[in-house]
């Protein structure tokens, strides 16, 4: 398929701008650009058809099953987009006089009030566009809160091997020294690990619960506890709240401060790069910290973004709140759950749960006998399920798993694609024992096959020179 650069025809166009009915007014010297920007010039017709060549060769939540772990590709009900459609909303400026953005100065608090609720904390701001723009706000909460009390030698945060590989990426950027412990057997966090690394230099704990291989850690409040008796703040990781909603509270929990990927639970399209929101929720002795609107007198605050942040994004979540209600929200967490666990148990007896419990809404699979048995690895597993219709599961993640398959179903997918799910694993693990070398070169029937890894990493190409 040829880039848009290269279909580009010079003078080729489409008029749907009217003509200039007023003043033409050129920038200042020194402002204005030399030369004009090299955009691809396309009648509409050949841009329509350009990307729907791009979008039949993607698989996305529309096309099928798309069980990638801690991604949480659900299905989006379209009412969500067509409320951040709404003329009022895609047409409002940041600067507009305060008397004309009433409405959306609504949507955002009533969204603060509602995500308050959900995760139990007493403020909230939407400015983070993404999960690790979110930890990175939360983690500079943390640390504000030790610097004004003058707390100068709380220099470590504290994060499990099982962690999201933003975690200590953001305890890192935030200008503190990342302490890993290692998890229990069990996957969850070692409570003796977790005594022997605190004390007065302990500036917090970056914790997600459920954890990343999917089970809910029984001693969170100990866990909690633990870290503020030695004077360290806990940082919630809510990236993926799917399982939780409207069930259990991480404030409850023993949180001070959490961030959510509204692009993950509450409803907005992501998987492609596209804006999201990490809203980042804390505790009352923390709100002062939080950012404040750019045009407000800042005080303590901190400020990691213009405005409010990805605004449409946080109308989607409203609405999808809105639109499930105090019932349907922990409805919908219960059938996440009720869906991992479904199709952990029809998988069971061809691959193998790495930890063989109740999980919540994720579990993850571990190939590293199967891959003994038959020398086919979790990613020839995972790239012939994309000739069978589906999205690979998340691979290899987390570390602590070897050969891990991370599924997750979420709540929005039926019984017969779980069915379905189910027996293509079966068919597959039937396969890996009768054609090992099928799988080793699968996909076969993709838009792509496999691609050199090491090469794609290692000399990338990131940009079209027009030559
Ligand atoms: C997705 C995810 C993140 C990062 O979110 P981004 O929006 O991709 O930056 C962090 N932690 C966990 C557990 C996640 O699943």
């Amino acid at each position: 398929m040829k880039l848009i650069f290269e279909k580009s025809v010079p003078g080729r166009g489409c008029s749907i701008l009217p003509a200039c009915d007023v003043e033409e007014v050129s920038l200042p010297e020194g402002l204005a650009r030399e030369t004009a920007p090299a955009l691809p010039e396309m009648a509409e017709t050949d841009i329509s058809r350009h990307y729907t060549e791009l979008c039949k060769r993607v698989h996305g939540v529309n096309c099928g099953f798309y069980p990638l772990g801690s991604c949480t590709m659900k299905y989006n009900p379209r009412i969500d987009e067509e409320m951040a459609a709404l003329p009022g909303f895609t047409g409002i400026h940041p600067l507009a006089p305060a008397g004309t953005t009433e409405g959306c100065r609504q949507v955002l608090d009533t969204a603060r009030q509602y995500l308050c609720e959900i995760s139990g904390m007493d403020d909230m701001t939407f400015q983070p566009a993404a999960g690790a723009h979110g930890e990175f706000t939360g983690v500079l909460l943390i640390k504000q809160y030790h610097q004004a009390r003058g707390d100068a030698k709380r220099t470590k945060i504290i994060v499990p091997d099982s962690a999201h590989g933003t975690n200590p990426a953001t305890a890192n950027m935030c200008g503190f020294e990342v302490v890993n412990i290692a998890s229990a057997p069990n996957g969850c966090v070692d409570l003796e690990a977790l005594k022997a690394v605190l004390g007065d230099d302990t500036a917090g704990l970056m914790l997600t619960n459920p954890n990343t291989v999917g089970i809910f850690d029984e001693n969170i409040l100990e866990i909690t506890r633990l870290v503020h008796e030695a004077g360290g703040l806990c940082y919630y990781d809510g990236a993926n709240l799917n399982a939780v909603m409207g069930v259990v509270r991480p404030g409850d929990m023993g949180f001070d401060c959490i961030h959510m990927n509204l692009h993950k639970t509450f409803a907005t399209p992501h998987g492609g790069g596209g804006p999201g929101a990490g809203a980042v929720g804390c505790k009352d002795f923390l709100a002062r910290f939080l950012p404040k609107s750019a045009l407000m007198d800042g005080g303590d605050s901190i400020q990691v973004r213009s405005f409010a942040g990805n605004f449409l994004v946080v109308v989607r979540a409203l609405t999808y709140v809105m639109t499930l209600g105090c019932e349907g929200v922990p409805e919908a967490a219960k059938n996440a759950v009720l869906n991992a666990n479904y199709l952990m148990h029809k998988i069971r007896g061809t691959f193998e749960p790495a930890f063989d419990r109740i999980c919540m809404h994720e579990f993850v699979l571990d190939l590293s006998g199967f891959k003994k048995e038959t020398g086919v690895s979790a990613l020839d597993v995972a790239k012939t399920l994309i000739d069978n219709g589906m999205h690979p599961p998340t691979m290899y993640f987390p570390l602590i798993v070897h050969e891990a398959l991370m599924l997750e179903p979420t709540e929005t997918e039926s019984m017969d694609t779980l069915d379905l799910a189910a027996a293509i694993f079966r068919e597959l693990y039937d396969l890996a024992h009768r054609d090992p070398e099928y799988m080793h070169n699968a996909p076969h029937n993709a838009q792509i096959a496999r691609p050199d890894e090491v090469r794609a990493a290692r000399n990338p190409v990131l940009r079209w020179n027009r030559v």
